[in-house]
Parts: structure tokens; sequence; C-alpha cells
């Protein structure tokens, strides 16, 4: 026998078939990236220098490292930004032939694609999330935005028949933190497909991969002054937001910010959209696929940790199913990986932020002092970096601030129904409607309870699910507009409406 086989031959002796199997880690190399030591702000196609001379540390939420020093544009950054958009708009690009501006769009997915591990690990690496789901969810689907835009920039006359569309200008775009590359895919492309420039600025936590996508415009020898990316924390947006030459604002984020923003913009005629926060029911009927329910639960919930506005946060279970699910529930839960997000294996990875888990750590905390029931699997979590376990709540009332506040971490809340009328009522009791997931075998429920949910996106026998062809957006304070499809495409252009 060779030296390696017989140490196979004794590690197998040492762990008899009833021991559990540990995975081995599996880390995905992070050598592919490089990132700059510092980054300065994207404008007029170039990186320049903040005129405001000021930066901030941008770290990987997982070991608390840091990992570069990015620009906080001020007013007079966000000022250069949008005169290089308007430069852009007002020469080249709104007067380029439509399939001139597709080939573009068709490069930046192109480049998306080839570069995708360097977008995954770099994504991954900044805001904690776990390797598998940005390499296999983010970056393709951010790909896949642009190629969808790319084939509609040259067809606007056929999306919006005998209306003349034609582009608005300068698009002010805000977005999050939970999905910072897929984010700015929604945004830029359907803004450019439309014959925009814009203006975008990333979360304060993650401004990296939207820095790496400067390199991808630029490889795509787009024109300068389209693509302008200004980094900062929420005093930038709302300098964005503010900015006259801007004549239209998309933002993702918080119901807060999205309602100071209406306020902001109330009565200057600049058009807005807003996709805002959720706490969406995902309803278990009795005569669902069980195993594959609680398959679209863990995936509503414990996805990208929670950190997703259209998670499945609040699970209504039938009254009969109730012990069967929990159980299976539970049993699943104790199989999720937690920990280092670049791990290949990991399941949950890391909280985006110190501040979200202090988020997450209060709300948990009200739960338990409300009078829920907590359970959380036994979990050991790396020593650094910032982490909760993925946790589950029964005996939950529908007035508990778990029940009703937008938690953003990976936290359900479960609750039950007898009947699909109570279902319906309890689902719609929030003052959000982004979403909502129903479970059953029968096709009439699910389009009897479809009509009837308040909510933008209605996913059935699945969660989570996202395509580039289909429109995603909210009711109520979920926000308004749509993006992705043709209908994320209006938001983008002016009409005669014949
Ligand atoms: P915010 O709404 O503050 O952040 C979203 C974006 O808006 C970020 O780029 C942010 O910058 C920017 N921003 C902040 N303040 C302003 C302002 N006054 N004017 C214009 N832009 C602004 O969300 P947070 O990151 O603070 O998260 C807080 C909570 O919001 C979370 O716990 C979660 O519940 C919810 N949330 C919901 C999201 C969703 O998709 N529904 C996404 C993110 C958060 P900066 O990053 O620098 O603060």
């Amino acid at each position: 026998m060779t030296e390696r086989k017989q140490d196979v031959a004794r590690r197998a002796e040492k762990s008899p078939l009833t021991t559990a199997w540990d995975y081995a880690p599996a880390p995905e190399a992070r050598d592919i990236v490089h990132i700059q030591e510092r980054y300065g702000l994207f404008i007029g196609g170039k990186f320049v220098e903040p005129l405001s001379g000021e930066r901030y540390t941008t770290i990987d939420p997982a070991r608390e490292e840091p990992l570069s020093e990015v620009a906080q544009a001020n007013k007079a950054d966000v000022n250069r930004a949008v005169k290089a958009a308007r430069g852009a708009f007002d020469g080249p690009w709104s007067k380029l032939r439509p399939s001139e501006r597709a080939k573009y769009l068709f490069r930046i997915a192109r480049i998306l694609q080839e570069r995708s591990r360097e977008f995954a690990v770099l994504e991954s690496l900044n805001g904690g999330k776990p390797i598998r789901e940005s390499r296999d969810v983010d970056v393709p689907l951010a790909a896949a935005h642009f190629f969808y835009y790319a084939g509609w920039a040259d067809k606007l006359e056929y999306a919006f028949p005998n209306r003349r569309p034609r582009p608005i200008g300068v698009a002010g775009q805000i977005i999050p933190w939970n999905f910072p590359l897929l984010m700015l895919a929604w945004k830029i492309a359907p803004a450019l497909a439309a014959g925009n420039t814009v203006v975008l600025k990333p979360a304060e936590t993650t401004p990296l991969t939207a820095l790496l996508f400067c390199d991808v415009v630029r490889q795509a020898e787009l024109p300068p002054g389209v693509v302008n990316i200004v980094t900062g924390d929420g005093r930038t947006g709302a300098e964005i937001v503010a900015h006259p030459g801007v004549d239209k604002i998309a933002f993702t984020g918080s119901t807060e910010v999205g309602k100071a923003i209406q306020r902001t913009l109330a009565g200057t005629g600049k058009r807005l959209t807003l996709e805002l926060g959720g706490k969406a029911a995902n309803i278990i009927f009795d005569d669902a696929p069980l195993d594959q329910a609680v398959e679209g639960i863990i995936n509503g919930i414990y996805f990208n940790q929670g950190h997703v506005c259209c998670a499945g946060s609040r699970l209504f279970v039938q009254e009969s199913i109730y012990e069967a699910t929990i159980a299976k529930l539970k049993r699943r839960m104790r199989t999720l990986r937690v920990g280092d997000p670049l791990d290949k294996n990991t399941d949950v990875g890391a909280i985006n932020s110190k501040a979200q888990l202090e988020k997450i750590v209060s709300l948990v905390r009200s739960g338990v002092e409300e009078g829920a029931e907590l359970y959380q699997p036994p979990c050991k979590l790396p020593e650094r970096g910032y982490w909760f376990v993925p946790t589950v709540f029964t005996n939950v009332a529908q007035s508990y601030r778990i029940a009703q506040e937008e938690i953003f971490g990976p936290v359900l809340s479960v609750l039950t129904f007898r009947t699909p009328d109570e279902a319906i009522e309890k689902a719609n009791n929030t003052p959000y409607g982004l979403s909502a997931g129903v479970w059953t075998e029968k096709g009439s429920r699910i389009l009897a309870m479809a009509q009837r949910l308040r909510a933008g996106v209605i996913w059935a026998n699945t969660y989570n699910r996202f395509d580039p062809a289909s429109p995603f957006g909210g009711y109520k304070e979920s926000g308004f507009g749509r993006e992705g499809g043709r209908h994320g495409l209006e938001a983008y252009v002016a009409m005669d409406d014949a």
C-alpha cells in the first residue's frame, strides 16, 4: 500500500460511519482579485481624486479587515459627475443609433461573464455573502440583465407602440448593500438601453464591485460620461437626489430613506421609482409538497443571510401540518453551514455590517421579550467578523415587532392559519407589499391567492426566483415602479401618448 492509501485507511478506521461527516474547507482562491489601496471617483470615463479630499475604509465583514480606502463624494463631486453625465447625454450617447447602443450593452454583458469569477470573489469579500450565491446568482443574473436590455435597445418602438419613446436624460441611481453588483445591473442596464446616462452611488459598505465595474465600462469602450460612479455614504445619496441636473431618481433601500427622498422630490417634476422594504408572507397549505416547501422556506429566509427585501420572513403554516413542518424545518436548519463566505460549502455567510448585526440582535431580543419562542441550531461561529445564527421564532403573535418590522437578517417568524381567507387576511396585515410565496398542489388555489395577496411579486411552489424578463416591485410601503422586463424600461423613457 502506498503511504497515501495507508493514511486514508487509518483515517477511515478512526471515523466510523456512525460519526458525522464534516465538510473539508473548500476556500475559493482570492488572488484573482486585485484590490487597489485607494480608489477615486469614476467620472467622465476616468478615476479622479475626490474634490472633497475625504476617504473612508471599506472592510471585509467576515474578517473585520480593511480592504481599501474609498472616496467620500461631496456636493462638488456629485456636481462634477452630473455635468459629465449631461455632457455625454447631450453629446454622443443619445444621438447614437439604438443598435449601436445595444452593442455596448452586449459587450458589458460578455465582459461580466468573462470576469465572473473575479466579480464573485470580490462581491463575497466586500459584502460577506457566500461565494456559491455570488458565483451562481448575483453575477450571472447581473450579466443576464445587460443581455436582456441590450435586446430592447433598438426595439423601444415595439415596447411602447405609437408612443414615441425617447430617453429622459441623466438618471441618479442609489443602491443598497445586499446585492451590490446585481442592483447596479438592474439600474444601469435599462437606463442605458433607453439612451440615458447615469450617476450611480453604491452603498457605503459595498462599493468595490461597482468600482470594478468601472473597469468593465472602460474595457467596453463606453463613451466617457455615460456611466459615472460616485462613492460615499447617505450624504452623497442626498446630494444626487437634490441635484437640479438630475432628471430621474431610482432608489433601492429602506422605506425610511425612500420616504425622505419622496419628500425632497415633491414638486420638482423629477421622476422617481422606489424599491423599498418588505415583510413577505410565505404561505404553506396542507396539500403542499412538504419537503420542497421546507427547501423553499430555507431559501426564502436564509438566502443571502436574509438581507433580501423580498425575503419570506413571515411563514404562515396551515395548522394541520404545523408540527410536521416545524420538525422538518428545524432538522434542515441543523444542516446549514454558517461561516467563511469564500468557502464553497458555506450556506450562510457574514452579516454585512456591525450596524446591521446590532439591528438584528435588537429585533431578536424584542421577539424573546414579547414572548415568542426562539430556536437556533447548534452552530460554531467564527471568532472574528459579524455573524448571526439562522433563527426561527414560533409562538409569534401578529402584533410582535418581529412579525411587523423588516429584520433584514436570517430570522424567520412562524404564524399559523386555518382557512385561505385567514391566510390572506394575516398575510396582507403589513404596511409592506413586495412579495409573497404560496405552496399548494392546486393550481386554482394559487391563482385565487395571487389575486388577493397585496404583493408585487408572488411565487408559487418556489421562492426567490429572479429573471430579467420579469418585472419586480412593490405595493404600499414597499415602493412604486417596476424593475426588470419591459416594465423596467418604462421608468427610463419619456413618451408622447398617441
Ligand atoms: P438605506 O436606505 O439607508 O440605504 C440604501 C442606499 O441609500 C445606500 O446607498 C445609502 O447610502 C443611501 N442613502 C442613505 N441615506 C440617504 C439619503 N438621505 N438620501 C439618499 N440616499 C441615501 O439602508 P441602510 O443601509 O441604512 O439599511 C437600513 C435598513 O434598511 C436595513 O436594516 C433594512 O431593513 C433596510 N434595507 C432594505 C433594502 C431593500 O432592498 N429593501 C436594502 C437595504 C436596506 P449608505 O449606504 O451610505 O447609507
